[in-house]
This record gives C-alpha cells, sequence and structure tokens, in this order.
C-alpha cells in the first residue's frame, strides 16, 4: 500500500507561543503521515495581543512615513526569541532580523515586511521539527497583474517538493515574475496548505486551527450551536459566503479539484475529528435536513416594475447592464411576473445610487423602480433539503412563529440552499428561530 501524505497547516494562534509549538510537534509527530507543514505567522497569545502579521504591516507603514522603525522591530525579534528559548533551540536568527529590518527600511515592500512573519515562523518551526524548510517564494508565482498563477505554482512547487521526504513551507506567500513578495490576502495561509496539498497528492488536508471546526450557526447569534461533522464544498461555499469563514474562501479551490477533503481540526483539543469538507457525500443528518444556517446584514434590494414586464425581451438584461456599469455585481435576483428585484450590497451601492435609477429608468422605462435599504440576508442551507419534503414551509413557520416578516425568498433550483431576506432588525431571530426549528 502506498505510504499515505497529509499536508498539515497550523493558524497563527496554534503557533503563538512557545507552548503551542510543543502542541503542534505532538500532533505532527503522532502521525508519520503529517509529511509536509504549513505555517502561519505567530497570531495572538491572549486576547489583545498583537499578531506578528499585524506587527509586521506597522514597522511597513512606520517605515513608510520616514520614521525609525528600531523600537517596534524590536518587539518582532523578542516574539521569535521568546518562542526559540520557549523550545530550547540553538537556533540563532539574528542575521535574519538584521537582514529583514534593513530591508523593511529601506522600502522592500509592505508584502515583503508581511511575508517575513511566515518566513521566521517557519525557520523556527522546520529547526524544531527537522524537517526541511522550504522558502516558497520561488515556487508560488503569482502573475504580473498579481493575480496567483495556479498552473506554474502547481507544475514548479510538484516538483520541488517531490525532492523532499519531510518539509516545513511557509504561508501566505510567493513572488511575481520580478521576484519581489507578494502575499495573498489576510488569512492567506490557509490558501499555500491548500496549494501545498494539491501539490503533493495529499491524501487529507488537515487545517488546524483554535476551534472545533464549523458550526451550524453563529454562536453569537445561537447559544452553543452544534458543531458540523461532513460539510460538501458546494455547502461550504453557500455558507462561507454568508459570512461564516474558519477558512479562506480561495482556499478551497486548489483541493476541490484535486477531490482532496479538508479537515478544520483543533490544535487545543486535537481529540475531536473536527469538520470534514468534502466533494460529496450520501451522508446527512436525517434527522436536522440542513448543513448550517448563516447570514449577513448590510444589503439593499433595488425593485423594478412594469406591466407586461414579462413579455419584454431584454428588460432584465437591460437593468443587470446599468448596475454593471457601475462595476457591481448583484447577489440575488428573486423576480414575479412584473417585477424584478435585485438584491445589492449597500456598502457598494451607495456611492452609485442615483446613477442606477436614472440608468434603469433610462432603459427600460418602468412604472417604478425603488430601493429598500436594511435588508439582511439567511442562508439555509443542506444537502439533505433535496430529500426532505416542506423544509420551505417549515423554515416560513419558524420565522412566523417568531414574528419575522420575510421580505424575499429565494431558492436555487439545486436545492442546496433556501436564502431568505429580512429586515435588519429581525436578522438575530430570523437565524435562531430556523436553527431551532431543525436542530432539536
Ligand atoms: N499571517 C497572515 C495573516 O495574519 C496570514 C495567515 O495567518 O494566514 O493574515
Amino acid at each position: 500500500m502506498e505510504r499515505q501524505i497529509k499536508v498539515v497547516k497550523f493558524g497563527g494562534s496554534s503557533l503563538a507561543s512557545a507552548e503551542q509549538f510543543k502542541k503542534v510537534k505532538d500532533i505532527i509527530t503522532a502521525e508519520e503521515s503529517r509529511r509536509f507543514v504549513v505555517p502561519s505567522a505567530p497570531g495572538k497569545r491572549f486576547s489583545g495581543d498583537t499578531k506578528v502579521t499585524d506587527m509586521l504591516y506597522e514597522c511597513y507603514n512606520v517605515s513608510a512615513r520616514g520614521e525609525d522603525i528600531t523600537d517596534i522591530f524590536a518587539g518582532v525579534r523578542q516574539r521569535y526569541n521568546q518562542i526559540i528559548e520557549g523550545l530550547g533551540l540553538s537556533l540563532n536568527l539574528d542575521e535574519e532580523y538584521t537582514h529583514i529590518e534593513w530591508a523593511i527600511a529601506h522600502h522592500a515592500g509592505r508584502d515583503y515586511a508581511a511575508s517575513r512573519g511566515e518566513y521566521l515562523n517557519g525557520m523556527i518551526l522546520a529547526a524544531y521539527l527537522g524537517y526541511d524548510f522550504i522558502d516558497p517564494a520561488p515556487f508560488v508565482r503569482f502573475a504580473d497583474n498579481g493575480v496567483y498563477d495556479a498552473e506554474t505554482s502547481h507544475n514548479l512547487l510538484t516538483a520541488e517538493l517531490a525532492k523532499h521526504e519531510t518539509g516545513v513551507i511557509p504561508g501566505f506567500y510567493g513572488s511575481m515574475p520580478n521576484g519581489t513578495i507578494r502575499t495573498f490576502s489576510r488569512g492567506g495561509s490557509d490558501i499555500t496548505g491548500s496549494i501545498v496539498a494539491r501539490a503533493v497528492n495529499a491524501d487529507i488536508y488537515e487545517n488546524w486551527t483554535d476551534v472545533n471546526g464549523f458550526l451550524m450557526a453563529d454562536p453569537r447569534i445561537v447559544e452553543n450551536p452544534k458543531g458540523i461533522e461532513i460539510i460538501t464544498y458546494r455547502e461550504l461555499r453557500e455558507l462561507s459566503y454568508m459570512g461564516a469563514g474558519v477558512l479562506h474562501e480561495d482556499a478551497i479551490f486548489p483541493v476541490r479539484f484535486a477531490g482532496i477533503p479538508v479537515n478544520i481540526r483543533n490544535t487545543n483539543n486535537p481529540g475531536d475529528p473536527g469538520t470534514m469538507i468534502v466533494s460529496s457525500t450520501d451522508k446527512y443528518d436525517t434527522e436536522s435536513i440542513i448543513t448550517g444556517v448563516a447570514g449577513k446584514k448590510g444589503f439593499s434590494v433595488v425593485t423594478i416594475e412594469k406591466a407586461m414586464m414579462n413579455a419584454e425581451r431584454g428588460f432584465g438584461r437591460k437593468v443587470l447592464e446599468a448596475i454593471e456599469n457601475e462595476g457591481m455585481s448583484f447577489e440575488h435576483l428573486p423576480s414575479g411576473i412584473d417585477t424584478m428585484s435585485v438584491v445589492l450590497n449597500s456598502a457598494e451601492l451607495e456611492h452609485c445610487r442615483d446613477r442606477i435609477v436614472s440608468r434603469i429608468k433610462s432603459l427600460v422605462e418602468p412604472d417604478s423602480v425603488s430601493i429598500d435599504d436594511g435588508l439582511a440576508l439567511v442562508a439555509v442551507v443542506g444537502r439533505g433539503m433535496v430529500m426532505a419534503k416542506g423544509t420551505a414551509a417549515r423554515v416560513f413557520n419558524a420565522c412566523g412563529k417568531a414574528g419575522v416578516n420575510i421580505r424575499m425568498i429565494d431558492q436555487g433550483s439545486s436545492e442546496l440552499n433556501i436564502i431568505i431576506g429580512v429586515v435588519e432588525e429581525d436578522f438575530e431571530k430570523a437565524l435562531s428561530a430556523i436553527y431551532h426549528e431543525f436542530v432539536k
């Protein structure tokens, strides 16, 4: 039988201190298959603490203002030296610190500054584990326009990692064609982990963080929500887009297409199996039907009315064109026979609402156009919904009983989700009522 390979990514809180490093080593050495490790930079040790990445962004800002970074960079050195000492390593990173401090002070760039958080942490972790240190800069590549170049990176990384039995590959950054460092967006070490998992064709991508995995609802709204054991990539997309982010959204793509499952695990509670993200499964919770419920405030609905709209060719296209012209994308498009509604992000709409209204008026000559703000969207997601009858009715009943008026409904034909729009004041009430309807 071929040997298993697991790629394990550890988030900032998992590597915030020497104590956390020790837990990480225990996890890695517990299974021989955990051969490739992707670390974040040291995160917060306690609430109110500062992440190293934020300290480095601050170094950059201070230096960009032409001020001296000696004091603030000393804080960065101290964070790493405390870890090195706490682990009893003989490693000395003084030369690295000196070089990095000099480079930041000489305008090496914002991304370069931020990336050193992962770089230095990777060096320490590699020394502590006895794994090879593999700088991702030559292999994780971005194109000239700054967009991640998936295929080039995949080929380069596959070839490089084949040379290593074990390795630590710092997360979050790669390089531009001219060699300068470029980072992913915040939280981007998740993406590196996913890319590495694809490159070594891992059996599983373990993403270790400080929670037991995904919860069925936001614990700030629903008290003690149940954890999600198994979720499909598609369900997660529906939920994460609505704001349930434990994993960086872009981290899904590399592994998803390679068919590699992702397992969210808790470094502080390694006995918990966490949440498994898979491409497809027949397994669903027949008792609860839904996998999760999540939502977001801050939407506006543009409603366009016109008698005989349904018979008018190109009507919808013209309305969407008015929106597209402002560089906006729409969230949902619930429509009736003589009305069409477009749900948009209120913050984006802010600067162009008058222009959109007048453009719609001139393009389609409607009977009326109006904009309502203060809408919240709630997505009820579950692969089990296809099989169960009456799910929508239960959602509506639950809202009705809670005194929540539903302003909008949108159910995709995939029957993977039902999205409802409610006034923002009812958001928490609606979410909680729906959760309790399905989870007893
Ligand atoms: N250290 C980076 C951040 O704080 C990337 C990461 O942790 O994934 O955003």
